[in-house]
């Protein structure tokens, strides 16, 4: 058992088939499906404004949605990926990426699926004996499952996409440069102790681009920032070809980074914002 998805102290998260949950209340489906309200909710306001209708990938041009994942009876579903398990051999094996999305994803999907209806519970009964630890869940499950779906989002097969010039120029403004970015990220993905991540993120305070480590990935937040980019280096990610070579898997890494994706994201951050 690894250490994300310890499960000795947690309940036995069964996935819902549907049959036993509740309807679903519109502010939570607008919730799920509309990028603009969830947007709302970050306090990032209506997106589309000038950055992102700038760029030849711009959001707003492009339809793109970071936030549009399946939706079931006001469930979160488990997004699928956008290539097949194998597509990253030149980074990732396939039976670790399967594995990472089919068992570890989807754990946390379920977990968090299971904390909102807890919570949704407690107050419907008015009892929140149990609101610390069904907070707890829903930030681990949450975290969890939404920088997954940044990390498997971020990735393509290798050659097929490469920096636009609108993310190009980002990071000559707030790192010097593309490469002086990748080798912050590599450097803080290489000794984020622990189970934790790396993250390039947009704090719309000030109009940065930063990158954070995460230890513990509900942890360590700047709350607030928008993640661009996200690499896993919790031990599943990459022991069964790497064991302990993290820093050969996060140099590989970038064989496989979506940089559409990335820049999509960029740009949608700072959407509100003119250049
Ligand atoms: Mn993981």
């Amino acid at each position: 058992m690894n250490e994300e998805n310890r499960t000795t102290q947690r309940p036995a998260h069964t996935p819902s088939s549907g049959g036993t949950t509740p309807p679903a209340d519109p502010a939570r489906r607008a919730f799920l499906g509309g990028g603009a309200a969830a947007l709302a909710a970050w306090g990032l306001g209506a997106f589309g404004g000038p950055a992102a209708s700038a760029g030849a990938h711009g959001a707003a041009d492009s339809g793109f949605d970071p936030f549009a994942v399946p939706e079931a009876d006001g469930e979160y579903g488990l997004f699928e990926l956008d290539y097949p398990y194998d597509a990253l051999e030149d980074a990732i094996d396939a039976k670790t990426m399967e594995l990472h999305h089919s068992i570890h994803t989807e754990g946390y999907r379920v977990g968090l699926n299971n904390a909102l209806k807890e919570l949704e519970a407690a107050r419907s009964g008015d009892d929140f004996g149990k609101i610390q630890y069904w907070q707890n869940q829903l930030a681990f499950h949450g975290a969890g499952f939404m920088l997954h779906l940044v990390f498997f989002k971020n990735m393509a097969p290798a050659g097929t996409t490469r920096p636009g010039s609108s993310l190009r120029s980002l990071m000559r403004r707030h790192f010097g440069g593309l490469e002086e970015m990748k080798r912050h990220f590599s450097a803080a993905a290489r000794t984020v102790e622990g189970s934790g991540w790396a993250i390039l993120g947009y704090q719309p305070v000030g109009d940065r681009f930063i990158i954070m480590q995460a230890e513990k990935h509900q942890n360590h937040t700047q709350w607030g920032v928008f993640p661009v980019l996200a690499i896993d280096v919790w031990e599943h990610a990459y022991y069964l070809r790497y064991q302990n070579r993290r820093a050969d898997y996060v140099d590989n890494f970038w064989k496989v980074v979506n940089w559409d994706n990335v820049e999509a994201r960029a740009l949608f951050a700072r959407g509100t914002r003119p250049s």
